[in-house]
């Protein structure tokens, strides 16, 4: 695998326990919104038994001109992420391997999206969002709906501001399980195959929202799931 070498230039407190780590674009390197890598450290060692390396979706758009990635780092964790939590500073130096993964809408053919994201789940879709505020279809509706148990949303601002730029933007910010289930069933029996629908989280809610929007009638071929192997 090709790994470039990058420098941790910001780290910041998503939510209680989730962080984004910003890091430089090494020179060539290059990818697309929605897309993940591997990451590895360069000067810090993981524990006996864990993995080196760990795929990470790049949660930043090239047109933010920095890479990022955002993880969650629940009380119990592998060495992998205690390096992450409480290692890594500013000014270190990670590996981030060649870009890979075709996570996006298609568009063509379609009046919008809708768009279901659960937790951490949320890391494809910004860099897809910030990708696409940036060439805006306002003919192209686009419905978020966005989830987390526990009401803590990353991102700050972020959501604003791309509500300010995309007047088709429709963003639900989500912290009731019933809500979102009934969320996503509404959007699917407003829209059906006029839209495209993007899921990105666990591969268990993956899996549970897929057989939903199927059984409403959603054909298969609208329905592109990122799965977050691994939570
Ligand atoms: C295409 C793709 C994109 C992805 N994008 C992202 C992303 O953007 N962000 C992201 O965070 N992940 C992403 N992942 C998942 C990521 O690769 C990791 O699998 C995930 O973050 C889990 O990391 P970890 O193995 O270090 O485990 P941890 O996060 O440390 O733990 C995973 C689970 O195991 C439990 N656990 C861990 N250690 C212990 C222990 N010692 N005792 C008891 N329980 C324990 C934790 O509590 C947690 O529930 C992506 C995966 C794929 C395939």
């Amino acid at each position: 695998m090709n790994y470039f070498e990058t420098e941790v230039k910001e780290i910041i407190k998503e939510t209680s326990d989730s962080y984004s780590y910003v890091l430089s674009v090494p020179q060539g390197y290059e990818w697309k919104a929605g897309q993940h890598a591997m990451f590895k450290f360069k000067d810090y060692e993981v524990a006996e038994g864990d993995r080196a390396e760990r795929v990470f979706t790049i949660a930043s758009a090239p047109e933010d001109n920095f890479l990022m990635f955002t993880t969650r780092i629940g009380e119990q964790h592998t060495s992998f992420k205690e390096i992450l939590l409480n290692s890594l500073k500013v000014g270190d130096k990670i590996m981030i391997a060649t870009a890979l993964g075709n996570f996006d809408f298609h568009m063509d053919g379609k009046d919008g999206a809708v768009v279901i994201a659960g937790g951490i789940g949320i890391t494809p879709i910004r860099a897809l969002l910030k990708h696409y505020s940036e060439k805006n279809k306002e003919a192209y509706k686009m419905t978020v709906i966005y989830s987390d148990d526990r009401g803590e949303f990353a991102y700050g601002n972020l959501w604003e501001d791309l509500k300010a730029k995309m007047p088709n933007l429709e963003l639900h910010l989500v912290s009731e399980r019933e809500k979102f289930t009934d969320l996503v069933n509404e959007s699917a029996r407003a829209n059906m195959n006029s839209v495209e629908y993007l899921i990105a989280g666990s591969p268990g809610m993956n899996a549970t929202f897929t057989e939903t929007l199927k059984g409403i009638g959603i054909d298969a071929a609208n329905i592109i799931t990122d799965n977050f192997m691994g939570y």
